[in-house]
């Protein structure tokens, strides 16, 4: 249909379809008069203004994404038989970056970790690696989770983020020294999401086609380098835009300067698992260099930013149950946890079908008997007298060859305390000392910033922490802190201590 005046504009419909005379008046009973209820097309636009927003994600709420793709340069095939890592091979992809605390509106340029959650459409249905730029976590127990969480958000009266509740858990928590030490370092506030790394973080396994199985760790190396501001710069640059990164991730790649990644694997044969001096499934932990040095297997490019940003990256919907052929589990507690509550997250923010939705649907056949539900549209099975399994009607069936070699387990069933036989401060001692003078200064500063006007209990208790990962880190910080307190005076009466959170 063209429009009124000749030209091949099309006309404006409902969302039925049906032409619309006047989008500019509403219908009533003349210019003094009422509006008339039987004014579908006002009632229409409303209720769909009503309903642009779907629920924010509870963590990694403010998000930039794009379009690329993965080419696998090396050779691991010994080690698995998934096609997307096999030598060639071309696999689509969308990245989402992320901030974790802040809410959908908040500034980009944060201290913050950063996502980096990859979802490949394999041949072999969809592979989702959801990572951070740090290998580690602040946690290794998921059960852990939900409180640490609650630290980084906002306190339930004040309704700010509270320093008090952060140090408060982390000084209570001395899993999360390493995970704290990243975040307080250079890295912990980069410029933008071209000039980090990306990491699984996870042990994962790789399964190959002798059904052997390796325990895995995928890296992705900034091919950009590494840039990162102070939190000066970052308070100036929040002053000046909210959106320093969706500007300079959606500008470069609408340029043509597509932003690179070296991926990189750490393998390690099964049987070392037992034999390690750290618990290679936590999540605290790196697997150091030295004894499982990284190999170079592709290239990561990101190349097309989104069309529709709600569609292509609020509706993205990652999870690590996302999994394909030659890529498994391991029993990494925090990965178990979030084989369940990602999907759970997207089933409650998206709905029931959130993964036929184009951006989230594989490229490859999908055959279910998952039945109705809310917005159901996906075709029934060829012969519609398949719809439950098993069935005499040529309906899709499993497949053994896809079976995984049974993993061996033993222990007593139990809430084993994790924190028991664990060092939490080798691997944060590892890399403050890779660190030069300026890098310790930045983090000492960076860590009496942050801690703000916290009461004197718990940064003597996080303090303490920190000099049992090296007498300088708790020197450092305690005299950083003495310096912070002569800068900002007023924080240190003892009636600001009890506002602690109020004025954070
Ligand atoms: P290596 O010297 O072989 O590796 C050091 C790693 O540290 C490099 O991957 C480097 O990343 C990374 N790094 C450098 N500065 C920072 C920073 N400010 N924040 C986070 N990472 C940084 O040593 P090891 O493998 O023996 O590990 C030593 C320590 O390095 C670990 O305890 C861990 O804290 C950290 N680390 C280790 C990783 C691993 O997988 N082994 C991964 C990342 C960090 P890049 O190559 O990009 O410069």
């Amino acid at each position: 249909m063209t429009d009124q005046s000749g030209t091949d504009r099309p006309v404006l419909t409902t969302s039925g379809g049906n032409p619309i005379a006047d989008n500019q008046n509403s219908k009533s009973a003349g210019p003094r008069g009422p509006l008339l209820l039987e004014d579908y097309q006002l009632i229409e636009k409303l209720a769909h203004q009503n309903r642009e927003r779907i629920p924010e994600r509870v963590v990694h709420a403010k998000g930039w994404g794009a379009h690329g793709k993965l080419t696998i340069t090396g050779d691991i095939s010994r080690y698995t038989k998934a096609k997307v890592l096999q030598p060639g091979a071309e696999t689509d992809l969308i990245l989402r970056f992320s901030t974790v605390a802040g809410e959908a509106g908040a500034a980009d340029a944060e201290r913050d970790v950063r996502g980096f959650a990859i979802k490949f459409y394999t041949p072999e249905g969809n592979w989702d690696l959801v990572g951070n730029n740090t290998p580690v976590f602040f946690v290794r127990d998921p059960l852990k989770f939900p409180d640490f969480i609650h630290t980084q958000k906002r306190h339930p009266r004040t309704n700010l983020r509270s320093p008090t509740a952060m140090w408060d858990f982390w000084s209570l928590s001395p899993e999360s020294l390493h995970q704290v030490t990243i975040l307080m370092s250079d890295r912990g506030l980069p410029t933008d999401v071209r000039h980090i790394n990306g990491y699984g973080s996870h042990t994962f396994a790789l399964i190959n086609d002798a059904d052997e199985r390796f325990w895995v760790k995928f890296h992705f190396k900034t091919l950009q380098g590494h840039r990162h501001w102070s939190n000066e710069e970052a308070g100036a640059v929040v002053g000046r835009t909210r959106e320093s990164t969706q500007e300079d991730l959606f500008e470069a790649i609408e340029k043509g300067d597509f932003p690179l990644w070296k991926m990189q694997v750490q393998i390690m044969p099964e049987e070392d698992a037992d034999k390690t001096p750290y618990n290679p499934f936590d999540l605290t932990k790196v697997w150091p260099h030295g004894d499982y040095p990284p190999i170079d297997i592709g290239i990561l490019e990101l190349n097309r930013n989104a069309d529709n940003y709600f569609a292509e990256i609020e509706q993205l919907a990652m999870s690590p149950s996302n999994i394909v052929p030659g890529i498994g589990f391991s029993p990494d507690k925090m990965l178990q946890a979030r084989v369940f509550s990602y999907a759970d997250a997207h089933r409650h923010r998206i709905g029931t079908h959130y993964e036929a939705l184009p951006v989230n649907a594989p490229r490859s056949p999908v055959h279910t008997y998952h039945k109705d539900g809310a917005m159901r549209f996906t075709p029934n099975n060829p012969n519609p007298a398949a719809y439950y399994e098993p069935n005499s009607f040529s309906g899709p069936v499993e497949d053994k060859r896809f079976a995984e070699p049974p993993l061996k387990i033993s222990g007593d069933a139990d809430r084993h305390n994790h924190r028991e036989g664990n060092d939490d401060f080798g691997q944060p001692r590892a890399l403050f000392t890779l660190f030069d003078a300026g890098q310790k200064e930045r983090l000492f500063a960076n860590i009496a910033a942050a801690m703000g006007n916290i009461p004197d209990e718990i940064e003597e208790r996080q303090a303490r922490l920190f000099d049992q990962v090296h007498p300088d880190y708790g020197a450092g910080v305690r005299r950083a802190r003495v310096e912070y307190k002569g800068r900002n005076p007023s924080i240190s009466a003892p009636t600001d201590q009890l506002l602690s959170d109020a004025s954070a």
